[in-house]
């Protein structure tokens, strides 16, 4: 139950009525404006992050634990809290700015008690359960974690942190929390427990609900053998400010492509061979990268006839290709595409102003752009989806929304939403860019979220990532009737992802509750040419995995 007032600057009071399942206590907080609603952040004592969530440069924090050993669920949370910074664990008595983190079991209550201590003060968080309710070890563990992450959570909001949207939720996939909660308890009370125990906001609630639809349905229409293909090219025509994947000459590492092309052939041959032999059904394939269609059309023209070839895919739902650089389209292309059977491609303009391309390293135009969607409309029989990212160098929230009404205006199937996610080796980062405040990157998630909404799309999958601008999300929206299955597979492991070319990661999924099987594949072109022997060989643990696990039997 909450009780908002609002003042002046925005800021709000809130006194909160709080079931953590197994006791009720009062929490007074001071500010509770989700991030990305309105009002501006004050940085809260010691935060080491550039104002937008992301990471300014890595510190070193003290964690001191007392009473358990919980240090991955600690890490999760300061990484959700802090992202600048790095935990240590120095020994001897606590000093210094840092953090104690202590689990304390009494005769009725097992109680998290978390002291931060910034800037000369400190600030306390503090979070329990009954014993009554810690009743196998697993149970036992999955609380005790989730008592340590909130009292944490409370001591960084005691110290003026702004509530993040996700609030004290951790971790890549909001849909791996909520969905076994809509399984146990049916969807209004899923959503009460998602907001109440973990403090994430209504509208984040409500966006995790829809996607988590989507997931159910795909869930219901999978088989046992049904898998989904990956093949990643690692070749784009230049290299965007925000991309720490491809190496960085990107246009010298043009000449290594015939080469990885036979490499990839090989492997593809040696995948398909496993999945012939053990029968299992492709019911997706998806080419990402770098950007597929970076390859001529003969080359492309050769991995698709590979991949026919090699595999049995008469089951196939849908097969996409990533032209996510307009540069990269032609006619010719999409005719081969749609030769073999391609029905979805993804174009992805980022951003519709000439200047925020510029500024991330594209050497293309907005117009390129609608050019392409021509392009692809004329050749026909593609589903697309465009991407694009809230909160890019010189970007605004008038900006975005520009740049939102002009994809809206060119009807793709599908939208996908992206908060800039700053990731280490990125040009960005590495200039120390200036970049839209969480507040204003916030703005422009509200807005889309509204506009998609009216113009009839809904959300069907969604993911966050590590040094995400403000601690936002990732949101695949569709169209009714168009979701892309392989989103929701990899993002929610419904099925086993069976990945060829440079930094494919194969996932073999389990789901008796047994431990999945993830291998990579090595991610730039030359160390992927020379180690295919090795990438091939290890298709082998494809066939141990199925055999081992009994995923195939009836
Ligand atoms: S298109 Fe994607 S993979 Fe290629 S350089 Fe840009 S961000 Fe990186």
């Amino acid at each position: 139950m909450f009780f908002f007032k609002k003042t002046e600057n925005f800021q709000c009071f809130c006194f909160k009525l709080r079931d953590d399942s197994s006791f009720l206590t009062v929490e007074f907080h001071r500010t509770v404006c989700y991030n990305g609603s309105a009002g501006r952040r004050a940085a809260p004592a010691g935060d080491k992050r550039d104002g937008n969530g992301g990471v300014r440069g890595r510190e070193n924090v003290r964690i001191y634990l007392s009473g358990h050993e919980y240090r991955y669920a600690v890490e999760q949370m300061l990484l959700t809290l802090f992202p600048g910074e790095r935990p240590e664990y120095p020994a001897g008595e606590p000093e210094g700015e840092r953090l104690e983190v202590a689990l304390h079991r009494a005769a009725v209550y097992t109680t998290a008690s978390c002291a931060l201590l910034r800037g000369g003060k400190r600030f306390r968080g503090t979070a329990r359960a009954k014993n009554s309710a810690l009743t196998d070890r697993i149970t036992t563990e999955r609380i005790c974690q989730r008592l340590v992450k909130n009292a944490m959570y409370r001591a960084a909001l005691a110290s003026g942190l702004r509530r993040p949207v996700w609030g004290a939720l951790t971790g890549v996939r909001p849909g791996k929390v909520l969905l076994p909660l809509i399984r146990a308890h049916g969807e209004a009370e899923a959503l009460v427990r998602l907001e109440r125990d973990y403090d994430v906001s209504p509208e984040r609630a409500a966006l995790c609900l829809d996607a988590a639809r989507h997931t159910l349905a795909a869930a219901d229409s999978l088989e046992g053998r049904d898998v989904c293909l990956y093949v990643g090219i690692p070749f784009c025509p230049t290299r965007c400010a925000y991309c720490s994947f491809v190496s960085q000459s990107v246009e010298k590492s043009m000449k290594l492509i015939e080469p990885f092309l036979d490499a990839l052939l090989r492997e593809i041959e040696a995948t398909g061979e496993q999945a012939r032999r053990l029968g299992l059904r492709p019911v997706a394939v998806y080419f990402g990268g770098g950007t597929p269609t970076t390859l001529s059309p003969e080359q492309l023209e050769r991995v698709c006839a590979k991949l026919e070839s090699c595999f049995e895919l008469s089951a196939l739902r849908e097969y996409t290709v990533e032209a996510g650089r307009p540069d990269t389209i032609t006619a010719e292309k999409l005719a081969v595409l749609r030769a073999h059977g391609v029905d979805r491609v993804s174009v992805n303009p980022q951003s519709m102003s000439d200047a925020v391309l510029e500024a991330i390293g594209r050497r293309h135009s907005a117009a390129d752009i609608v050019a392409a969607l021509e392009t692809v409309r004329a050749v026909g029989g593609f589903a697309v989806n465009m991407d694009l990212i809230a909160g890019l160098p010189g970007d605004s929230a008038e900006g975005f929304r520009a740049t939102l009404e002009t994809v809206l205006a060119l009807a793709p199937e599908n939208v996908t939403v992206h908060t800039l996610s700053l990731k280490r080796g990125s040009r960005i980062l590495a200039e120390g860019t200036p970049l839209p405040g969480a507040e204003e990157v916030g703005e422009m998630l509200d807005f889309a979220s509204a506009r998609l909404r009216a113009e009839g799309y809904g959300p069907y999958y969604l993911y966050r990532q590590k040094f995400m601008s403000g601690g936002f999300e990732n949101v695949g929206w569709t169209r009714e009737g168009c979701v892309n299955l392989y989103n929701i597979c990899i993002m929610e492991e419904l099925c086993s992802i069976l990945a060829m070319g440079a930094g494919g990661s194969t996932k073999l999924i389990r789901h008796d509750g047994g431990r999945n099987l993830r291998f990579i594949a090595p991610k730039y072109p030359l160390e992927y040419i020379q180690g295919i022997d090795g990438v091939c060989a290890e298709k082998e643990q494809i066939g141990t995995f199925y055999r081992e696990s009994g995923e195939l039997e009836e």
